[in-house]
This record gives C-alpha cells, sequence and structure tokens, in this order.
C-alpha cells in the first residue's frame, strides 16, 4: 500500500451524476457519514455531473463550496457513464480509487470491507451483487446472457454479477490511465489489467429515488461495447457463418444443375431458390454489419479526440480562494 503525503493515507471516492437532483443530497449525506467513521484516513470526494440538464450541478456547486473534500467535473454535455468514471479516475489523487453510483444501489457502507481487503493486499476489490432487489426480471435475465456471452468471446474472465463499484489501488488506476481507448468499458479493462483481484458479495438496494438512466437502448451499446471491445471473436464467427452458407450454397448449386441437366423437372425449385437467396443475402448482411462495427471502432479511435470536454472545476483551491476554471480537455488546462 502506497500512502499518499506524509502518513495518512488518501481514499478518491467517484461518483457519476447524471440528471440525479432527486437522490443526491440523500447520496452526499450518506458519504459524509461513512467518511467520519473513517479514522485513519482523508478523503476525496469527486463528483462528476455527466451534462445533467436538470439541477444536479447547482446541488453540487452547494457541497463544493462548502466541504474542501468535495470536487466537482461538470462536463459539457452528456458523455456516458464509463466516461463520466474515466474522468473521475483521471483526476483523482488517492492511494485508493473507489468508484460508486450516485443513486445509493451501493451502499457506502460497503467501503469499509472494501479498505480491509485492500489493506490485506488486493489491488481490485469488486463488489459482486449477492442479492438485486427491485431489479426487473429482464434486466436480471438479459445480464446474465450477457456476462455468459462476453465470457464465451472474451479472452479476459469478466466476473459475473459485477457493475462498476469497486475499490482500485493506484497501481491499478496509473494502468487503467495508460488506456486511452475511446469505447471504455471499465469493469472489462479493470480485469484486462491483471494484479490482485478478489469478489466482495454484498446486496445491490434499489434505487434511492429518480429513475434508471440505462434504458433499453444505451444498455445494448454498453453490451456491444462490452463484447466489441474485448473480442475479435465476432468476425470469426462471420467467417464461420459465411463458410456454412457458402458449403449449403453449393450444395444447392449441384442440385440445381443435376435438376437441369438429368431430369425435365429444372423449372420447379423457385422456393429452394428464394430461400437460399434471402439466406445468402442476410448472412452477408450479417457479417458486413459486424465488419461495419469494428470498423467504426477504428474511425473512432482514428479520430483522437478527447474522451471528454469539461466546462468547469468546481472547488475550494488549496490556497481557499473559491475556485473554478472553465474549459479543460482530459484534465489539461486549455
Ligand atoms: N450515469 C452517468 N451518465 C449517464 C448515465 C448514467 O453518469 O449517461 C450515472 C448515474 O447518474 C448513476 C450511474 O451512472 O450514478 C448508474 O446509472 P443508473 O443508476 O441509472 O444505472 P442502473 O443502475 O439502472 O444500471
Ligand atoms: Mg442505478
Amino acid at each position: 500500500m502506497v500512502h499518499n503525503q506524509g502518513t495518512r493515507t488518501l481514499l478518491s471516492i467517484v461518483v457519476p451524476c447524471y440528471n440525479e437532483q432527486e437522490v443526491i443530497d440523500v447520496t452526499y449525506d450518506r458519504l459524509q457519514q461513512f467518511y467520519r467513521s473513517l479514522k485513519a484516513m482523508d478523503v476525496e470526494l469527486i463528483f462528476v455531473d455527466d451534462g445533467s440538464s436538470d439541477n444536479t450541478k447547482q446541488h453540487l456547486r452547494r457541497f463544493a463550496e462548502a466541504d474542501s473534500r468535495v470536487r466537482v467535473v461538470c462536463f459539457a454535455r452528456n458523455f456516458g457513464h464509463q466516461v463520466a468514471v474515466t474522468a473521475g479516475i483521471e483526476v483523482s489523487k488517492g492511494d485508493a480509487v473507489i468508484l460508486i453510483d450516485a443513486d445509493l444501489q451501493d451502499p457506502p457502507e460497503v467501503i469499509h470491507e472494501m479498505i480491509v481487503k485492500w489493506q490485506e493486499g488486493f489491488d481490485v476489490v469488486y463488489g459482486q451483487r449477492a442479492e438485486r432487489r427491485g431489479e426487473s426480471i429482464f434486466k436480471l435475465t438479459t445480464a446474465r446472457a450477457f456476462y455468459k456471452l462476453l465470457n464465451k468471446l472474451s479472452d479476459v474472465p469478466i466476473p459475473m454479477d459485477t457493475g462498476d463499484f469497486r475499490l482500485m489501488g493506484r497501481n491499478v488506476v496509473e494502468a487503467l490511465k495508460s488506456m486511452p481507448e475511446k469505447d471504455r468499458f471499465i469493469r472489462g479493462m479493470v480485469s484486462w489489467v491483471g494484479f490482485k483481484q478478489i469478489a466482495l458479495p454484498y446486496n445491490r438496494e434499489e434505487r434511492y429515488a429518480g429513475e434508471s438512466k440505462y434504458p433499453l437502448k444505451k444498455m445494448l451499446r454498453f453490451a456491444t461495447d462490452g463484447i466489441l471491445s474485448f473480442s475479435t471473436k465476432p468476425l470469426q464467427l462471420s467467417i464461420g457463418l459465411g463458410m456454412t452458407s457458402a458449403t449449403l450454397a453449393l450444395a444447392g448449386i449441384f442440385y440445381a444443375l443435376s435438376l437441369r441437366l438429368f431430369t425435365n423437372t429444372w423449372v420447379e425449385g423457385w422456393t429452394a431458390l428464394i430461400i437460399a437467396i434471402l439466406f445468402i443475402g442476410g448472412v452477408q448482411l450479417v457479417c458486413i454489419g459486424i465488419l461495419g462495427e469494428y470498423i467504426g471502432r477504428i474511425y473512432n479511435e482514428s479520430k483522437d479526440r478527447p474522451l471528454y470536454i469539461v466546462s468547469e472545476i468546481i472547488e475550494i483551491s488549496p490556497d481557499k480562494q473559491k475556485g473554478s476554471h472553465k474549459f479543460e480537455v482530459n484534465g489539461e488546462k486549455v
């Protein structure tokens, strides 16, 4: 365990927030209770406002102006949960960094147990959901199917029933910071990094207030990112699919030719013909689609845009002046 600033350990808590005005006050209270109960450690609380369109930012500003432990990174627009978490990680200074959702589904009290594991020598302690209250059967079954598929396809094992609620040591955080990929699937990236990792079972609560910010469309995008960022197997699958359909097509061709050459019934067979055309057409479209997804990602990477744009950082600066500076790109003032 590395110590920051002399002997006291610093813990960074990163909270991504998107339209969380109904819950953010309670979350801040619970986090305050948590860090008051921490004896031998300092805490910095990093809220990332992911372009909220409600009053979340005003709430966060109030916290930061009254509490020097709070820093708020405001995005210029909504860049998405995984990017918000990345920004929090990038500005964090702690010896260990905790990622936690703003909606109190991940109870802050569990962080105590994470710290114990970290002090025992683990570099990553990830929360594993023992029980998920208040989540629909649909979400539970699709999540399970997704992780099964992901683990089949990916070369890096990605644990079941985990979210981003986790503690990471500074060594892991630095490794993550060296990964500039644009399509980010943080839990997979943390698995990929390695080091000593351990699961910590906890009961995931219901969202305290407000609605899920992950509608089905965002969830599908997230699942696709997870699979395509960690595996090129869909490309191999599409080759397999192509080969199978080509073999079937070849058999069809022989069949059609033999009908034409050796019988008088060659006009028939329209059904078989149309099925073959549709089938091959379908397979080709699927394969082109898979290729397209990967090419889209290469395009995305090659543009090399910053991952996010910061419009403002709200904090009481160390010289006690109320500070906020504008326009940062990936942590650098411009
Ligand atoms: N979130 C975010 N940007 C987004 C969507 C969500 O920062 O575009 C945050 C959100 O405020 C919450 C966390 O990500 O703190 C998880 O989102 P949510 O609770 O809505 O997801 P769910 O738990 O339903 O999967
Ligand atoms: Mg939630």
